[in-house]
C-alpha cells in the first residue's frame, strides 16, 4: 500500500482551514511547522490543479495522508447512483495517483422520494463494495468514516462504529476505518467498537464537543475546549494497534474566521499538551 505507516505525529487536514488558506500556503505552512503529511480535498486540489499540487507536495516535502474523498453515493434512482459511483471511482483513482494513504468514502445524504435509511443502507452498501474493489485495484486503502447520527439526513447513512466495523467485515481487508472524535465520542459502544476495529483504524480525527453546540456540521471546537476525553479516545486506539498520526479536523465558523496561522499553532499546541504528540 502507498503512503506507508509512519508512527504518530500531527497532520492538519486542509478542512480546517478552507475558508482562510488557499492549498498553496497551507502546504507551505504544514512543512515550515515540521509535519511530513497533510490531509487534502478534491476541490481545493482541482482550485490549484492536480499537476501544481504534484509540484507543491514534491518541493514540500510533504505526503498525502487522506484524501477526501469519494462520494457522494446516494441517488434517487439506479442512473444517478451510476454516475455517482463512477465519479467517486475517479476520486479513489486520484488519491491513489497522489500517493494518499487512504481515501475517505461518503455515501451523503438521503435523496429524496424514500422514507427511512434502510433502502439507502441497502444501496450505500453496494455501493461501497465497488468502491473497495477500486480502491483494491488502485493500491490504496478505502475509509469508512461513521458520521454523528445527527448528520444522517444530510451526510451519511453510516453513524456508529459498530456498522462500520461489520461494513469493513465484509468488505476485504483494503477497507478501514477512520475514527473522528465529533462523530463517536457519545457511542455507548465507543469501547467496544475500538476494540472490534483494532488493525483496521486508518486515522484519528481530532475536534471537540463544545456546550452548546455552536452548529451541527461547522460548530466543532478545538481540542480541549470542549466535553471529549480526547485522551481516553487516543488511548483506545493505541490500544487497538493504531500507530498512526492525530489528525486535525475542525470545521468551525469560528475558527474559519481567525488568522490560520494562529489557528495552527494554537492546534499543535493542544495536541502536545492534551495527546502528547508533536509535528
Ligand atoms: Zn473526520
Amino acid at each position: 500500500m502507498s503512503g506507508g505507516r509512519q508512527t504518530g505525529g500531527v497532520v492538519m487536514n486542509f478542512a480546517t482551514f478552507r475558508r482562510q488558506w488557499t492549498l498553496a500556503p497551507f502546504l507551505d505552512a504544514c512543512a515550515a511547522a515540521g509535519m511530513s503529511r497533510v490531509s487534502l480535498w478534491g476541490d481545493a486540489v482541482e482550485a490549484l490543479g492536480l499537476a501544481e499540487t504534484r509540484a507543491r507536495l514534491r518541493d514540500t516535502g510533504l505526503g498525502v495522508f487522506g484524501y477526501n474523498r469519494a462520494g457522494p453515493l446516494l441517488a434517487a434512482d439506479a442512473a444517478g447512483r451510476a454516475a455517482l459511483i463512477a465519479r467517486a471511482k475517479d476520486e479513489v483513482r486520484r488519491a491513489a495517483d497522489l500517493g494518499a494513504d487512504h481515501v475517505l468514502a461518503f455515501t451523503g445524504g438521503t435523496p429524496p422520494g424514500v422514507l427511512g435509511l434502510d433502502d439507502h443502507r441497502a444501496h450505500a452498501a453496494e455501493a461501497l463494495a465497488t468502491l473497495a474493489a477500486e480502491a483494491r485495484s488502485a493500491g490504496i486503502r478505502l475509509a469508512l468514516e461513521p458520521l454523528h447520527p445527527m448528520l444522517a439526513g444530510d451526510r451519511t447513512v453510516l453513524t456508529t462504529l459498530a456498522e462500520a466495523n461489520a461494513l469493513a467485515d465484509d468488505l476485504g481487508d483494503n477497507v478501514g476505518i477512520v475514527v473522528d472524535a465529533h462523530h463517536v465520542w457519545w457511542d455507548p459502544a465507543l469501547r467496544a467498537g475500538m476494540a472490534a476495529a483494532a488493525g483496521r483504524i486508518l486515522a484519528l480525527h481530532v475536534n471537540d464537543w463544545l456546550v452548546p453546540l455552536p452548529h451541527p456540521l461547522n460548530g466543532r471546537g478545538m481540542m480541549g475546549d470542549g466535553i471529549i476525553d480526547l485522551a481516553g479516545l487516543h488511548a483506545l486506539a493505541r490500544a487497538a494497534g493504531y500507530v498512526g498520526p492525530v489528525e486535525v479536523e475542525i470545521f468551525s465558523d469560528h475558527w474559519w474566521s481567525q488568522p490560520p496561522e494562529e489557528v495552527m499553532t494554537l492546534a499543535l499546541d493542544r495536541c502536545r499538551t492534551i495527546l502528547g504528540v508533536l509535528p
